[in-house]
């Protein structure tokens, strides 16, 4: 029997706080799209009515960062965060066992081949039916070739919110498909960029040190940051969490 979904708000946005298990067991049961978010995307979806309608129609909604989840637990609410590389990966396994097939789009050009090769390795059986780079200026020519091939399993590397748009506007096009956007996990497993140490990952510090590694993140960071979490705790307060 499907889990069903009960999501968690934050500032008006749904949070699916499902384990990675029940995570990946429901999603294996859907179609549609299924978001990875984190604070600057709900910052972003408040200033763009359409970012936020895609965000309020997504099919399931995952917290990402430690980001969501710091704002979540201060509205009361325990959420393991997690992360799309993971969980891109875990349904990579799960599909290529279910001999379901597979898309890859996004990233450059040898970082998507690369990423594909080194999944290909670590489950043989992966059926890959589409490849494409993700420097494209006519999005309509993909998804009429993705309505030809029909993959089971859409994976969308385009960063947000492109991809989260990409997904949207094809999800009614291939109403039985599953479609996720995984921002930079092209680059991951491309072996291209490497993850923070486990360390790092297991005390929410991993997005601490990819700034450290490439400063220009940090732009991304502040004042996003700090004013999601101010937010949240406005909306702590109007809520009365105790
Ligand atoms: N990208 C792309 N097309 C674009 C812009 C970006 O395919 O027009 C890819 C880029 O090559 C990288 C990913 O999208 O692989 C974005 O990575 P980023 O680390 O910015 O993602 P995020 O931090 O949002 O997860």
């Amino acid at each position: 029997m499907k889990i069903l979904r009960k999501p968690s708000q934050i500032l008006g946005y749904n949070v699916d706080c499902f384990s990675f298990e029940q995570a990946l067991e429901y999603a294996v049961l859907s179609s549609g799209q299924i978001v990875t978010i984190n604070p600057e995307m709900i910052m972003n979806a408040q200033k763009d009515k359409h970012f936020s309608k895609v965000l309020s129609e997504a099919e399931l909604v995952l917290a990402d960062g430690v980001g969501v989840e710091i704002g979540l637990k201060l509205l009361g609410v325990n959420c393991k965060r997690i992360p799309g590389v993971e969980f891109g990966q875990a349904l990579l396994r799960e599909y290529s066992q279910l001999d379901k097939s597979v898309a890859f789009i996004g990233a450059k050009s040898d970082i998507v081949n690369k990423a594909v090769e080194n999944m290909k390795k670590m489950y043989p059986q992966l059926n890959v039916v589409y490849i494409h780079d993700g420097y494209f200026n006519d999005a309509e020519q993909l998804y009429e070739q993705l309505e030809k091939v029909r993959p089971d399993l859409i994976l969308v590397a385009l960063g947000s919110p492109k991809q989260e748009f990409f997904i949207y506007n094809l999800k009614e096009r291939l109403p039985n498909s599953l479609m996720i956007g995984l921002g930079g996990s092209f680059d991951v497993w491309a072996g291209a960029v490497k993850r923070a140490p486990v360390l790092f990952q297991k005390i929410g510090m991993e997005w601490f040190y990819r700034t450290v590694l490439e400063p220009k993140r940090l732009k991304r960071i502040f004042p996003t940051l700090p004013l999601f979490i101010l937010k949240v705790l406005k909306e702590r307060s109007e809520l009365n969490v105790k």
